[in-house]
């Protein structure tokens, strides 16, 4: 047990990959989501860790940062969790240098299975340094420390068409407080759900892409009670632990309204774009 912490953690976008409502469709959901707007907009998922420890890079970064009146140089830890479109905006880190930023920025230390550090790389070359990256594989079930933050990846079950990739999902510690962000996978393998025994977690934030749907690489509502009850098993949750979900895709999930009837009894909660909690 380390010291007395707390983490605030902020929402920046909570749908999958196509936004909610979605760029190019018209179904009832999208439809509905337009006419009613509030937490019914989402935009692609990411969080942000105490205004200096960013998860996953979405395409619209920019926007979600203006609109709560803050920059990210601070920042000085970026995860990512694999190489989706929807997660990967990585030549937003263009914009670290003068005369784009016009202060001294301190090294940001982007962490990230060796496929996503190696794009990165092959992309800025030799000009990481000059952006203040500090670009880091890491790989699952390995203790890093970085910062404040005690970070151990683990392996999510999700593909991508970099055959070589592992997707990662993140237990992320400070002092004495443990999250997990679990964004995108499937149900996990042993592998994982035995690494997360020796946790004590005071927020678990899971996807939530599929819903009334079912894939391999996804969660569906059916997957989320089975995990859920597993949590609950192996008493993996802290007394006052909670379950938060996210990345809700258009395709087969509903409304806020109608996902918190569904989750509430589950004691899920749902989350939506700039929700914030402190564990
Ligand atoms: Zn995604
Ligand atoms: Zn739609
Ligand atoms: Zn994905």
């Amino acid at each position: 047990m380390g010291k007395r912490e707390t983490m605030k953690i902020k929402f920046l976008g909570t749908s999958a990959s196509e936004g909610y409502p979605a760029l190019f469709c018209e179904c009832e959901n999208c439809r509905r989501a337009r006419e009613l707007g509030g937490r019914n907009i989402r935009t692609r998922s990411s969080v942000l860790i105490d205004d200096e420890f960013l998860i996953d890079l979405p395409p619209e970064i920019l926007l979600k940062i203006q609109l709560l009146g803050i920059s990210l140089s601070k920042i000085r830890i970026l995860a990512i969790t694999h190489t989706h479109i929807d997660h990967f905006a990585y030549t937003e880190l263009s914009y670290r240098k003068k005369p784009f930023s016009l202060n001294e920025l301190d090294y940001l230390n982007v962490i990230g299975s060796p496929t996503v550090i190696r794009i990165i790389r092959d992309f800025f070359k030799e000009k990481t340094n000059e952006l203040k990256l500090n670009l880091v594989e890491v790989y699952p079930f390995e203790k890093y420390e970085i910062n404040n933050y005690v970070i151990f990846p683990v392996k999510a079950v999700h593909i991508t068409k970099f055959e070589d990739e592992i997707a990662l999902n993140y237990v992320i510690q400070k002092g004495d407080k443990t999250i997990l962000y679990g964004c995108d996978t499937g149900p996990y393998f042993d592998d994982t759900l035995n690494f997360l025994k020796r946790f004590k977690f005071d927020a678990i934030i899971f996807e939530s892409t599929l819903c009334y749907g079912e894939w391999d690489y996804h969660m569906s509502f059916n997957d989320l009670e089975v995990f859920r009850k597993w949590l609950e098993t192996n008493n993996i949750l802290k007394n006052n632990g909670k379950m938060y979900v996210t990345h809700f895709s258009h395709y087969m999930c509903p409304l806020h309204e109608e996902l918190i009837k569904i989750f509430e009894p589950k004691g899920i909660i749902p989350a939506y774009d700039f929700l914030e909690i402190e564990v």
